[in-house]
C-alpha cells in the first residue's frame, strides 16, 4: 500500500512535465542484460584501471572499437587528450548529430578509470565504479544509433575522475569554453556507480539534482547558482521517467563529486543517476568501490539492467528522440486524451476530443507485453487485471499517446 501512495504522487507530479511514450518504451525494452554483462564483464577483465596505465588504454580501446560495431562512424569519434603523470591519456566522445537543434548538446557521461590506490588493497578493477555507468551508456548509445533526436548527443567516457574529475575538467575547459562560439549544453547526465550491492536490495535508485551552494574550501556540492533551477526541473523529469521505463523508483538527492562538477561549475545543468541499496527499507553505503572489492561478484546485474532502461528512456525525453511513426505535431492533436478514475479499480473512463470517433486503446505492462487491446469503447473494464503500473496507449487518425495507469 505504501508503495501505492508512492506511485500515485510520482504520477501526478509527471504530468506537468511530459507523458510515457510507448515509441520510447519500446526502445527501452531494447535493452538487454546480456549486453551490459557483456561490456561489465570485459571492461573488468582488462584489471587494475588506473588512469594511465595499460590496462586503462586497454579498456578504452575496447569501448572505441563496440561503438564502431554499433556503426558510428569514425567522425563521429573524437579524443581530448592531456597529460598525467607524463603519459598522454584520453577521454572519448561520440557524437551523433541532431535533427533541430545540431550545435546544442544533450551529454550522458561516466568515466572509465577505476581507483588506484597507493597499496594493492585499494586499487580496482572499478566494476561498479565505474564499469557500470561505461556499460549503461554503451548499451543507450547502441539503442539509440538509428534513432534521429532533435538534440544532439555527445556519449563521454572520461579518465582521470579518481584522480581528482582530471579528465572532465579538462574537456569543460579546452573543449567546451574554447569551441567558437562557446559549446551549447541543454543538459549533462552522468552516471558513476550504478551498480548497487549483491548483498542488498536494489530497487531504488538516486536521481542526483544540483540544488545546494557549497562554499567551502573543497566544495563537492556544486559552487554555481545560475543553474539549480534548470538542474532541479530536470531530476524531477528523470524520477518520473526512472517511474515510466524501468521497475526502480527514484529517490531526489544532491550531485556529489563526480563528472558532472566542472559542468556545475561552467553554469551548465547538470544531473545523474546514482546506485542506492537498502537494507529492510533504509538506505546504506557501499564499503566494494575504491578498493579490491570493487568486484562482478559484489554488484547486480539485474539492477544495472534497470538503470539502463531509465536511462535509455530518459535520454529520449532530454535530446526529443523521434516519436516512431507519427509526427510531433500529431501527437499533441490527440493531447485532450485522459483517463479517470486513476488509480482504477474496476472501469477506466477514456476522455477524448469529440472528433475522434475511430480509436483503439491499448493496455501494456512495464515490459511492453499488451494485455489488452479495444476499439471504439470508452468504457474500458480493467478489473481482470493485476494491480500495479500499466501504460494505456490511444491510437487513432489524430495520433498516438499513453498514459501511465494504476490499477488498484
Ligand atoms: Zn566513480
Amino acid at each position: 500500500m505504501k508503495k501505492l501512495l508512492l506511485s500515485f504522487s510520482l504520477l501526478s507530479a509527471s504530468f506537468c512535465f511530459s507523458q510515457a511514450n510507448a515509441t520510447y518504451l519500446s526502445r527501452v525494452n531494447q535493452v538487454l542484460q546480456s549486453n551490459i554483462e557483456t561490456y561489465n564483464s570485459s571492461l573488468v577483465g582488462f584489471g587494475l584501471k588506473g588512469t594511465g596505465k595499460a590496462a586503462s588504454t586497454n579498456a578504452l580501446n575496447y569501448i572505441v572499437q563496440k561503438y564502431k560495431d554499433f556503426g558510428y562512424a569514425d567522425s563521429q569519434i573524437t579524443y581530448d587528450n592531456f597529460t598525467y603523470s607524463s603519459t598522454t591519456v584520453k577521454n572519448v566522445i561520440i557524437t551523433k548529430t541532431g535533427t533541430v537543434h545540431p550545435d546544442e548538446y544533450v551529454i550522458i557521461c561516466g568515466h572509465y578509470d577505476s581507483f588506484y590506490g597507493t597499496t594493492s588493497t585499494n586499487r580496482s578493477e572499478g566494476a561498479n565504479d565505474n564499469a557500470s555507468g561505461v556499460a549503461a551508456i554503451m548499451e543507450v548509445a547502441r539503442i539509440l544509433k538509428d534513432v534521429p533526436t532533435e538534440y544532439s548527443i555527445k556519449f563521454i567516457h572520461f579518465t582521470g575522475e579518481e584522480q581528482g574529475l582530471l579528465g572532465s575538467k579538462n574537456y569543460v575547459t579546452n573543449v567546451v569554453n574554447t569551441t567558437n562560439p562557446k559549446m551549447k549544453i541543454k543538459l549533462v547526465f552522468n552516471l558513476d556507480q550504478i551498480g548497487g550491492r549483491s548483498d542488498r536490495t536494489n530497487n531504488s535508485v538516486v536521481c542526483e539534482e544540483d540544488r545546494i551552494n557549497d562554499t567551502g574550501t573543497n566544495p563537492k556540492y556544486g559552487v554555481n547558482t545560475t543553474n539549480n533551477t534548470a538542474s532541479i526541473a530536470a531530476t524531477a523529469d528523470l524520477q518520473t521517467y526512472v517511474g515510466y521505463y524501468s521497475s526502480l523508483t527514484g529517490f531526489i538527492d544532491n550531485i556529489y563529486g563526480s563528472d558532472y562538477m566542472p559542468f556545475e561549475k561552467n553554469g551548465e545543468t547538470v544531473i545523474g543517476l546514482y546506485e542506492r541499496p537498502t537494507n529492510n527499507g533504509t538506505v546504506v553505503s557501499n564499503p566494494y568501490y575504491h578498493n579490491n572489492t570493487d568486484t562482478i561478484a559484489n554488484l547486480s546485474y539485474p539492477y544495472i539492467y534497470q538503470v539502463t532502461k531509465a536511462t535509455v528512456g530518459a535520454v529520449q525525453h532530454f535530446a526529443v528522440a523521434d516519436t516512431g511513426t507519427l509526427a510531433v505535431n500529431d501527437v499533441n492533436k490527440a493531447k485532450d486524451f485522459a483517463v479517470y478514475p486513476n488509480p482504477v479499480k474496476d472501469v477506466l473512463h477514456l476522455q477524448l476530443d469529440s472528433s475522434i470517433k475511430d480509436f483503439t486503446f491499448e493496455v501494456t505492462d512495464l515490459n511492453g507485453r499488451k494485455i489488452l487491446s479495444i476499439k471504439n469503447q470508452k468504457d474500458v473494464n480493467v478489473s481482470s487485471l493485476k494491480s500495479g503500473v500499466y501504460i494505456g496507449t490511444l491510437i487513432s487518425e489524430m495520433g498516438k499517446d499513453s498514459k501511465k495507469i494504476i490499477i488498484e
